[in-house]
Order: C-alpha cells, then structure tokens, then sequence
C-alpha cells in the first residue's frame, strides 16, 4: 500500500499558523476582548429552541442577508454571506482566480490573501508597501499593469501594519483595476474603526468587492460568519461557486440575532480605540517604535530590535503578542491585540520589565 500524491503545486505549501500557547493574556489574534452581551447570548440560545434541526437551512440566507444590506444601505442581492471573512475571499478567488490567473497584492499584508490564492491554483504576485508602510498608487498601477491581475486586494486598516488606506487611493486602485478587467476586493475586516469605507464606491458596473466579518469588531470569532457586499450580478456568480447550504441554521440566527447589538459594538470600538490610544503612547515612552493604527491591533518594534527576544520575554510573563519579527519587511516588529484595560496594563507592565531585563543582560559588567 501506498501515499497518494498530493497536488504538485501544493506539495510545499506551509499551512496558516497562527500559534496558541497557554498562557494568562492572549493578544494575538485580534479578537475582541470581551464576549457579546448577555442579551446577545439569550437571543441566540432561544432561536436554537425554534431551529428544525432535520431540515437543511435557508440555502439563501434570506433574512440574514436582508438585514445585512439594510445595516449598509445596500440591497439583499448585493451580500453573500459565508463561513467567515476566509471563506468569503475563497469563494471569490474560486470564481474569478484559478489556474491560469494572477492574484496581487501589496506587502505586507494579510497572509491568507496569498495562502488562499496558492490554494485555488493562482498565481500570486506581490506588490511593496513603501518602508513606512503607506502604499502609493503608482505602486498598485506598475504591479496591475504589468501582471493584469484578475484580482487584486486591498486590506484597509491592513493587518498586521493597522494603516488606512485613503479613499483617493481605493479610487485608483479601482482605475488600474478597471482598465485591466479586473476586480478589486477591500478586505475591510477592521472596517467599523474606519469613519471611510469602499463600501460608498459599490454599482453595477464598479468592478468592487468590499469584506467584512463578525470575527473581530462583533466579538463572534467563534461564529465563523463574514460576507461580502457588491453588485448583484457578481454575488450571484458566487452563490453558484459556493457549497449548497453551507451556512448553517444556528449561524445563521447568531448573525442575525447580532445585528440588534449595533449600539453595543459601536461603544466596543470607541472603548477599543481608547486603550490603543493609550497603549501606543505607553509604548512609545518605553522607546518602541509605533506605527499608527486605525484598528484593534498595533503594530511595534522594540528599542533593542529584537522582536524574537521580546516575544519570548512576554510569553515568560504569560503573554502572548503575535511574533512577525521575521515576516518578509517587518523585521524585528511584534503585533499586539488591544485587550481589556486589564489585559492591556499587564501587557505594558510586561513589556517594560522584558525591556528591563533585556538591557541588564546586554550591558557588560
Ligand atoms: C481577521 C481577519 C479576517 C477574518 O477572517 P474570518 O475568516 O472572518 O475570521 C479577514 N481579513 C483580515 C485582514 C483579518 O485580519
């Protein structure tokens, strides 16, 4: 008996890894740092009494949808709904990518962008973001006109940088994107700590995507729940790519049951926003450098440099930050989740006495 030979083009791919550790505080996955209100778990646990377990769901996640479009002005044929943000992006690489086609994006940036398009048989290409980590349009215009990518991605708050793509900026992506046949996709999983949002750019003849999840600003990353907004016409290619009745009954009402929580999450995110500002300046003043966020995560590099060392240090003191010290252009940067105000004073506590000890070891004596 013999091993089945796995696809060539995905002999070496590396699985996603996104490490746990046991530890007190976990900052590493920018998740929300506190559950839904109780009402919210009230709300879900009395739909599940009135779910019809041996039939399959709604296929078309009608209401779901519905109400979604209303919470974006937009209309019920203009979202589709999947199993999280990730399957969102899947499905649309499955529909417009594959074999044969180019998928860009610009580094660094989230890594299942790429994953996802090694995945579906594409081929990848990567533009740079500038040092800083801004991105020029006349960047996204070389790697589009030279690749004609039938899809490029913008992730904006990007993650794991927190920076802001500007509305001129998605404009001329769109141009570049546009004039090449392509389609552009905004991963805006961060969206809610953005006042702007592509989301105004959606019509007919706009070849736009726009993503967004409940994993993060709803505090539902056990839900596995993201959609996507654009034209009618495009989501309806994607129902056909999709598996039938993937979205289960018990999401289904926890999606919705969510979106009479908006008020909450609204006050989330200025919370959030708050204890960033906070842990920014507390960070800069222990001789980081801080980029600026627009999002729930912040992205540092210690004063030593030495990313690794500090990781190590702060999981010795039970926290866990995300290590993207040796990710391709962020060298030695660390990326820390915003916590509870709890979570986030033993972090900078942590932080500071790993700083410390590190210096001590280092000095001669
Ligand atoms: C966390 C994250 C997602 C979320 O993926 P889900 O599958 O919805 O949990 C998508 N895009 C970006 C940029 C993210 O950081």
């Amino acid at each position: 008996m013999g091993r089945p030979t796995v696809r060539d083009d995905l002999r070496a791919l590396e699985g996603y890894h996104s490490p746990q550790l046991d530890v007190t505080v976990r900052l590493n996955t920018n998740e929300a740092p506190a559950a839904p209100p109780a009402a919210f778990s009230a709300a879900v646990a009395a739909a599940a009494e009135s779910i019809e377990w041996h039939r399959y769901p709604d296929r078309g996640a009608t209401e779901l949808r519905r109400r979604i479009a209303e919470l974006h002005g937009l209309d019920a044929s203009q979202v589709f709904v999947a199993n999280g943000s990730n399957e969102v992006i899947q499905t649309v690489l499955l529909t417009f990518a594959g074999p044969g086609r180019t998928v860009a994006t610009f580094e660094p940036t989230y890594a299942l962008h790429q994953h996802i398009t090694r995945l579906v048989g594409a081929t990848g290409v990567e533009g740079r973001r500038n040092d800083d980590f801004t991105l020029d349009a006349d960047e996204i215009r070389r790697v589009v006109a030279e690749a004609a990518p039938a899809v490029t991605f913008l992730c904006s708050p990007n993650n794991p940088t927190g920076m802001v793509d500007a509305p001129e900026l998605v404009d001329a992506a769109l141009e570049a994107v546009d004039a090449v046949g392509g389609l552009l996709v905004v991963d805006e999983a961060y969206g809610q700590f953005n006042p702007t949002s592509a989301i105004d750019r959606i019509g007919d003849d706009v070849p736009l995507v726009v993503s967004r999840t409940y994993s993060k600003t709803w505090a539902m990353a056990g839900a596995r729940l993201g959609y996507l907004l654009g034209p009618a016409w495009l989501i309806a290619e994607l129902d056909k790519v999709v598996l039938p009745y993937h979205l289960d009954a018990m999401k289904q009402a926890a999606g919705l049951a969510a979106l009479d929580f908006v008020d909450d999450m609204d006050e989330r995110v200025a919370s959030i926003v708050a204890e960033r500002d906070r842990v920014s300046a507390a960070m800069a003043e222990l001789g980081c450098h801080v980029w600026p966020s627009g999002s729930n995560f912040v992205l540092f590099r210690p004063p030593n440099g030495d990313g690794g060392a500090v990781w190590q240090g702060l999981v010795d003191r039970s926290i866990l930050v995300r290590n993207t010290a040796s990710w391709p252009g962020l060298d030695g940067c660390l990326r820390v989740t915003i916590g509870t105000p709890d979570d986030n004073t033993a972090f900078l506590s942590a932080l500071a006495a790993t700083l410390d000890a590190l210096a001590d070891s280092s000095t001669p004596s």
